[in-house]
């Protein structure tokens, strides 16, 4: 070890600043925020520093750095330009024995800066003792992606709950247990997602009966995006690897599928057309039971579970039982398909609104409001309209749409597999017979169709036959 891991307490410290640049002002924000009183000693201060100090968050004091700028400080950086001020700034500070960093110089330092993730109270930093602080940038935007913004907050509720705890579990190695179980389980999940009175009430109550785990699971309703894993939430893919148990259906892809945890149980509860799997009240209830188990349950859905998705019917029954759930939002079909089919759902000169509609038919009838879609300059995206393309179409044209209107189908969108076919309203029905268009399957109907020609971008592997969504369990 090069340097010792360790964290200063500045709280109402004086700290030197010398410099006035960008550099300066940077390392002047983080002393502040570590409660360090700066002054910053510069001829003159750059823009961000003379912001800083109008607003009385540091001191200036004019002038070129003299020895007695030292005098009472506690830490000391130089982050002048002047190799030479650098220098002597770092010479008189370690004389007097005052930690010193100079910016760009490992050698003239006592101390050096890390990357810092901040979730106060909780920090993590990164350091590579300065033989590359761009690696250790990158390793913090790692971790950023790993630790939920909501740590802080489970950190705080647990230190209230440091002195109840010790009093409940003497023992050391039973408090040991209690809090593990407490930070993997639902305390922790309802402090991530901003229910903190929830939180601290379900706290209390494990206290209270002496017991750490819990009867009663959860559900995490999750949105799983179009297909392409990289599209996945932070939260979704957190959820997804501590979950025991998961729900899922056909417009789950397989590489998304693969991501959950190996050992978690599986369900599949997809529906094939025509042949409902389990039907949706036999969903709503499974995930009752397994939570009632005590398991905590991913249920996890193609897309947004919000959007054409009947999440919300699912977590209706959760809610009626006092289960505890989560809704993580996903990207849907109709954003994924659009930004990988390079079709801007609006535009400034093709179209002002965009609508979502369902195509899924109902005693062969589609009961949508026609007149409404026809509108102009207006996007209108089809969810599972396939088999419904010729009553979409005809029923179109019959309200007064151009049959020329450009459209788009998006088979299997945002995967390898993803194909995409152009051409108008009234040739769509032909389109989805001749390429034998296969679920799932997105219709983007409007002029912003045209685009394609030049936004086209996502280069899929060739097309080939299949799918990478899930079939049977
Ligand atoms: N909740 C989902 C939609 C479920 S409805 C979401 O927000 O995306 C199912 C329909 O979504 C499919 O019939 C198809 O029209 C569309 N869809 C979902 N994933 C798709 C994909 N990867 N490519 C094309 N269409 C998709």
């Amino acid at each position: 070890m090069e340097f010792l891991p360790a964290f200063f307490q500045l709280k109402d410290q004086p700290c030197l600043l010398v410099g006035g640049g960008t550099v300066a002002a940077r390392k002047a924000t983080l002393l502040v925020r570590a409660g360090g009183r700066v002054t910053v000693v510069a001829p003159e201060l750059g823009p961000d520093l003379r912001r800083q100090a109008e607003a009385g968050e540091v001191t200036h004091r004019p002038g070129t750095f003299v020895p007695e700028d030292l005098d009472g400080m506690q830490l000391v950086v130089a982050a002048t330009d002047d190799a030479a001020v650098n220098r002597a700034v770092a010479e008189a500070a370690r004389a007097r024995g005052i930690p010193v960093n100079v910016v760009d110089d490992r050698r003239l330092c006592s101390f050096i800066f890390p990357s810092v993730i901040d979730r106060s109270p909780v920090i993590a930093a990164v350091s590579t003792g300065g033989a590359s602080p761009v690696l250790a940038r990158q390793l913090r935007t790692r971790l950023e992606t790993l630790i939920p913004s909501g740590y802080g907050r489970l950190a705080r509720l647990l230190e209230d709950f440091r002195k109840p705890v010790r009093e409940r579990f003497p023992d050391a190695t039973e408090r040991r247990r209690f809090w593990e179980e407490i930070i993997e389980g639902p305390v922790a999940e309802l402090a991530f997602a901003g229910q903190m009175d929830e939180a601290r009430r379900e706290l209390e109550d494990r206290i209270a009966r002496d017991q750490s785990r819990r009867d009663v699971g959860e559900v995490y309703l999750v949105g799983a995006g179009p297909g392409d894993p990289d599209l996945l939430t932070f939260r979704a893919v957190r959820l997804m690897q501590q979950a025991d148990v998961v729900v899922y259906d056909r417009l789950v892809s397989r590489p998304i599928l693969d991501m959950t945890r190996r050992d978690a149980e599986r369900y599949y509860v997809g529906k094939q057309k025509d042949n409902h799997a389990v039907p949706q009240e036999g969903i709503n209830q499974l995930l009752v039971d397994l939570a009632k188990q005590g398991k905590r349950v991913l249920r996890l859905k193609g897309g947004d579970p919000f959007i054409f998705g009947r999440g919300g019917e699912e977590i209706e029954t959760l809610a009626q039982e006092g289960i505890h759930f989560q809704v993580v939002p996903g990207i849907t079909a109709a954003a994924g398909c659009a930004s990988y089919s390079g079709i801007p759902l609006t535009h400034r000169d093709y179209a002002q609104s965009c609508v979502f509609v369902t195509g899924h038919l109902k005693h062969g009838e589609l009961d949508l409001n026609w007149p409404a879609l026809v509108a102009p300059n207006q996007t209108v995206v089809f969810y599972m309209g396939l088999t419904g393309m010729p009553v979409i179409s005809e029923r179109l044209i019959a309200h007064g749409m151009s049959p020329d209107t450009p459209a788009a189908l998006v088979e299997q969108g945002t995967t390898p597999n993803q194909r995409v076919l152009t051409g108008t309203v009234a040739s769509l029905p032909k389109l989805v017979e001749e390429a034998q268009v296969r679920a799932p399957t997105l219709t983007i109907v409007g002029e912003v169709v045209r685009l394609r020609k030049k936004l086209d971008w996502y280069q899929p592997e060739e097309h080939r036959p299949g799918t990478v969504f899930s079939s049977h369990a």
